[in-house]
């Protein structure tokens, strides 16, 4: 219950909500970028 999931949709350096965009739908390539402060992060299948 103390275990807390970091939530890939809120900036780790701001606390801000991230918004995503799809790169590629078959390999489910995402990019996470914020608004805030730049910050922008992709995920991708290993
Ligand atoms: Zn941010």
């Amino acid at each position: 219950m103390s275990a807390r999931a970091v939530d890939p949709r809120v900036c780790p350096t701001c606390g801000d909500a991230l918004t995503f965009e799809i790169l590629d739908d078959e390999r489910f390539l995402v990019v996470w970028s914020c608004v805030e402060c730049g910050l922008v992060r992709a995920t991708e299948p290993v």
